[in-house]
């Protein structure tokens, strides 16, 4: 019997990085995976490797976040997992100071009030069923704050710790267990594209890395599988560093 065994799991972002990596390793594990993205052809490419199933929403259209879960219910009978980790990295210049507020807007909608969303569709299902596990994507940042002028991306992983801390205690006696994954850098095109723009960001952030180097995706999802499965029975409300020890260094 393997640790997912049968357990349905809706992951946001799943056509790429982090999202991609624990469809991938949910199947493994013995998951039904439900791949939710905006982006079609790689969220179906996903849903396709797995033998889940691909559902295109934007998690921040309320509608959208309702249609994922009745799809996933519909068709597989329940929502047990759901790793609400769609997210964007943050816009060019961050800084307080010249972040515009369309900019530090959009960043709250799509890596806060999706997770919101989510949560609060996917636990009336967990409510019925007496049992479910929610990890939201925050960051590393949420803990420590960022060097590197990041304003609104940091906020918003804040709001999404707070926010888990808080589902967590408030579920925990209905068996629903609430964690904020908090990754350090990780190796994904999201990344790949910040340090683009800016390579000497990027051997900024390696020197600060006590393990000296980026994660890779599979190893964030090690951790989301961990966190999703029984063996996790006792973590909820946490915030959970898998960061290559950055955050205490
Ligand atoms: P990624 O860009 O590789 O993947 C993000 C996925 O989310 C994409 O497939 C994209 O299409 C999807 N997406 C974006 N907006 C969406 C929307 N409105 N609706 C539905 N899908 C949407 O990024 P990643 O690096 O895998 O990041 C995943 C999560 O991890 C994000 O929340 C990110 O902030 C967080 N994170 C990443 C790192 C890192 O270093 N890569 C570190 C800490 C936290």
């Amino acid at each position: 019997m393997q640790r997912l065994q049968d357990r349905v799991a809706v992951i946001t972002g799943a056509g790429s990085g982090i999202g991609l990596a624990t469809a991938r390793r949910f199947a493994e594990e013995g998951a039904k995976v439900v791949c939710v993205d905006l982006d079609e052809p790689t969220g179906a490419k996903a849903a396709d490797e797995v033998g889940g199933l691909f559902v295109r929403a934007d998690v921040t259209n309320e509608d959208d976040v309702v249609a994922m879960y009745r799809t996933a219910f519909d068709t597989y009978g329940s929502v047990d997992i759901a790793f609400n980790n769609a997210g964007i990295s943050p816009p060019d210049d961050d800084s307080i100071l010249e972040t515009g507020i369309e900019a530090w807007r959009r960043v709250q909608e799509v890596n806060l009030t999706s997770v919101y969303l989510c949560c609060k569709h996917a636990i009336p299902y967990m409510q019925r069923q007496g049992k479910g596990s929610i990890i939201n994507t925050a960051s590393f940042v949420a803990v420590m704050g960022s060097a590197t002028s990041q304003i609104s991306y940091t906020a918003s992983k804040g709001g999404v710790l707070a926010m888990s801390r808080e589902l967590g205690v408030q579920f925990a006696r209905e068996g629903i267990r609430v964690n904020a994954l908090c990754p350090g850098p990780v190796n994904t095109p999201l990344l790949q594209e910040l340090f683009a723009k800016d390579p000497e960001r990027a051997q900024r952030r390696l020197v600060h890395i006590p393990l000296g180097r980026f994660a890779e995706a599979g190893e964030i999802a090690a951790a989301v599988a961990f966190l999703a499965s029984d063996d996790a029975s006792f973590i909820t409300g946490s915030e959970f560093l898998v960061d290559g020890g950055i955050s205490g260094a």
